[in-house]
């Protein structure tokens, strides 16, 4: 069995000054794969040590000069691709079809970087335009500085590709903390690091939990930002530990994301995308599209369409190809679904498909595949982020009541708008409060293209430009040349 009990600091692996163990499973399996150390106060400080040393040497190489470490972790991301499938797969739980998805993704991410580490580097001591005669003021950015980067397990290497990338990219040293649910594919990122001679101290990792890490590194006062991804009771606790020190935090947290079905859709190709809106990963998507509200002309039939799909979902072995959806992530995942499962019978929820309509494989964390109908607005499944595969619709009588229901969430992460007027959809997409607004498709995520939500779901965007100026300051200087 794997011992993870070792620390990736300053380009060494050293022995976890945390006593305490933690059992990483194979959720398919149901057994124990792998122990991960709980972490230490000791070890955080360590990190943060070497990546404050580190700093300034890596902020010094310049854009041009970090690129080519970004572009050799891609590149040993792609070499080890199907290795970290079958692993990702073995911790996660997710089928292999969904693990390609993600390696694409983080490769992607880790090369896109790499470009804008160049764009950054080229456009450092721009002028900018202004009317004050003979003063010239020119624009830098400068590295926010030692970032802390904390990740849940839902998107292993993915979660992590979107905040470290962009960090390296922008010049900053980083201590990353990974789910300790699913620390085995993100500790290749250590050894990634090591294999390509990425500077001492430029890329920490540190296992742990949120008591032996995650709050020590939130607390610490030589990390200058923290960006965060997870749930939204851990979120604010960062956010308040951010608030000691005035340090900068960006946070992607939960969502509830509807997805509207209009009345000039095309039933069956709106019955494909609501399906892989929230189905996907088991529904574990923070952007899971998992409250439809439908025209109520077309709410029957595909409630229908619906079911007949849910009915051919085969669950299983996320590493056998014939698996379409794998079991949940942790026993604690699926204990938590079910208890939403237990509130739907309690409330007289009407089901499509319950979560018994089937026998589910002999072993394994599973969920079925559930559909709600008519659920009510003050519903607690209606309203709260289940993070499981359970969709709750809900019929409209118009657009207009659509959009309300739609943006009648304390969320704000993502929506789908399926409509044969697509001029028309975007229309509806532009009323929506949410930071990415699928039109006619689903869950469609590249590195160019912004992500972050607004209201509970988050503070700040990951992806695209905007995710590189969450590392960065930007400074001016102004005067007479
Ligand atoms: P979580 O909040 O329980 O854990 C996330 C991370 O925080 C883990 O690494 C955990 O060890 C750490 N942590 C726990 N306590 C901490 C503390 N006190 N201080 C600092 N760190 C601490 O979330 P999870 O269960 O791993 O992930 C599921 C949640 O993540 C869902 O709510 C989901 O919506 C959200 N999520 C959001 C996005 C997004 O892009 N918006 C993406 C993926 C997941």
């Amino acid at each position: 069995m794997q011992r993870l009990t070792k620390q990736f600091i300053d380009n060494h692996w050293v022995e976890s000054q945390g006593q305490r163990r933690l059992a990483v499973t194979d959720p398919y399996q149901q057994r124990q794969i792998a122990e991960v150390t709980g972490g230490d106060p000791a070890d955080v400080d360590a990190a943060v040590t070497a990546a404050r040393r580190a700093q300034p040497v890596w902020q010094a190489l310049g854009g041009d000069g970090r690129a080519p470490y970004l572009e050799a972790m891609a590149t040993h991301l792609e070499q080890r691709r199907e290795a970290l499938m079958r692993l990702s797969s073995t911790n996660n739980g997710k089928a292999l079809a969904e693990t390609a998805i993600d390696l694409d993704d983080a490769i992607a991410c880790y090369r896109y970087y790499a470009g804008q580490a160049r764009a950054l580097e080229a456009r450092q001591g721009r002028p900018v335009e202004h009317g004050m005669e003979g003063v010239t003021a020119r624009t830098y950015e400068d590295p926010a500085g030692v970032v802390g980067l904390i990740t849940p397990w839902n998107f292993p290497l993915v979660t992590s590709a979107w905040k470290i990338a962009p960090a390296l990219a922008a010049g900053c040293t980083v201590v990353f903390k990974p789910s300790e649910i699913t620390p085995l594919p993100e500790q290749a990122l250590a050894e990634f690091a090591e294999a390509i001679d990425l500077p001492a101290g430029v890329l920490n990792l540190v296992h742990g939990d949120g008591e032996g890490i995650g709050a020590p590194l939130t607390a610490h006062p030589g990390i200058d930002k923290l960006s965060f991804t997870g749930s939204n009771a851990v979120g604010e606790k960062v956010m308040r530990a951010a608030a000691d020190g005035v340090r900068g935090v960006s946070l992607e947290l939960g969502g509830k994301s509807p997805i509207l079905v209009l009345d000039d859709a095309d039933l069956e190709q709106a019955a494909d995308w609501v399906m892989a809106g929230i189905y996907f990963n088991s529904g574990q998507i923070c952007s899971a599209t998992s409250r439809l509200l439908v025209h109520h002309s077309l709410a029957d039939a595909l409630y229908d369409a619906l079911g007949r799909r849910i009915d051919a979902i085969r669950l299983g072995d996320p590493l056998s190809d014939d698996t379409d959806m794998g079991p949940m992530t942790s026993a604690r995942q699926r204990q938590s679904v079910e208890g939403y499962l237990d509130i739907a019978a309690d409330e007289g929820l009407v089901a499509v498909r319950d979560a018994r309509h089937r026998a589910l494989p002999d072993q394994g964390e599973f969920i079925a595949p559930t559909l709600y109908r008519d659920v009510p607005t003050d519903s607690r499944l209606w309203r709260e982020e289940i993070f499981g595969p359970v969709l709750c619709a809900r019929s409209v009588e118009s657009e207009a009541e659509a959009i309300e229901l739609a943006n009648d969430s304390d969320f704000g992460l993502a929506a789908t708008v399926i409509a044969g007027d697509t001029e028309r959809a975007r229309r509806i997409g532009r009323a929506l409060r949410a930071g990415s607004i699928w039109i006619n498709s689903e869950q469609l995520v590249m590195p160019e293209v912004g992500w972050g939500g607004f209201k509970h779901s988050g503070i700040g965007r990951e992806l695209g430009p905007w995710g590189l100026a969450a590392y960065l300051e930007v400074k001016h200087l102004i005067g007479r040349e």
